[in-house]
């Protein structure tokens, strides 16, 4: 299976071995996804994955760094009842979307308020290939240049170089605690924030 490019998978770690590991790529994700919506069969198979980025869209951790990041994660889903069926790390050469999957369903601008189609973004961010230079997009509400990451998702996106995510996590509480998201933080150097997405 092959990397997409510009993505350095250095460390996986899974404890769920019913599941052969898949490819985490935002873009294969939504492939995929957009294959079982478009087969005609109700699909029965879904992805849930907690994806950790840093706050700064341009930063990112050391090799490292990254590698206790992930262990840290994986620690996180290791008691007898929890399961995680994996966890890695992902460097991204630019800007990247970090999307919530099918989470998402109503953006409104950060300028006028507007509601603005889910189809204007998805096809900016087909078209950008996912990653940008600079966020910055012409909001088709009122004309507006807005940032990307200003505008209002009714389930939060972001926007980073790097992400630690945890493939269909189990565990009594789900996302991190501000407790974990702070020791995520310390173990890589610089404040991280959660996307919870669902495929
Ligand atoms: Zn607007």
């Amino acid at each position: 299976m092959a990397c997409a490019a510009g993505v350095d998978r250095l460390t996986t770690y899974g404890t769920g071995s019913a599941h052969a590991p898949s490819v985490s790529t935002a873009a294969a994700r939504r492939a995929s996804a957009r294959r079982a919506a478009g087969s005609g069969i109700l699909s029965t198979v879904s992805d849930g994955y907690i994806r950790l980025i840093p706050a700064d869209p341009t930063w990112q951790p050391t090799p490292e760094a990254a590698a206790a990041a992930v262990a840290y994660v994986a620690r996180l889903f290791s008691g007898p009842t929890d399961d995680v069926e994996h966890v890695d790390h992902e460097f991204y050469d630019r800007v990247t979307l970090i999307d919530a999957g099918e989470n998402t369903t109503r953006i409104t601008c950060s300028r006028c308020e507007g509601d603005i189609d889910l189809e204007w973004f998805y096809d900016l961010i087909e078209e950008s290939g996912e990653s940008f230079d600079n966020l910055d997009a012409r909001a088709p509400c009122c004309g507006a240049v807005v940032s990307l990451d200003t505008l209002r998702y009714d389930w939060p996106v972001g926007f980073a170089r790097f992400e630690v995510s945890a493939m269909n996590p189990t565990r009594a509480k789900y996302e991190l605690d501000a407790q974990e998201l702070a020791d995520v933080a310390a173990l890589l150097g610089h404040p991280v924030t959660q996307i919870l997405a669902h495929y």
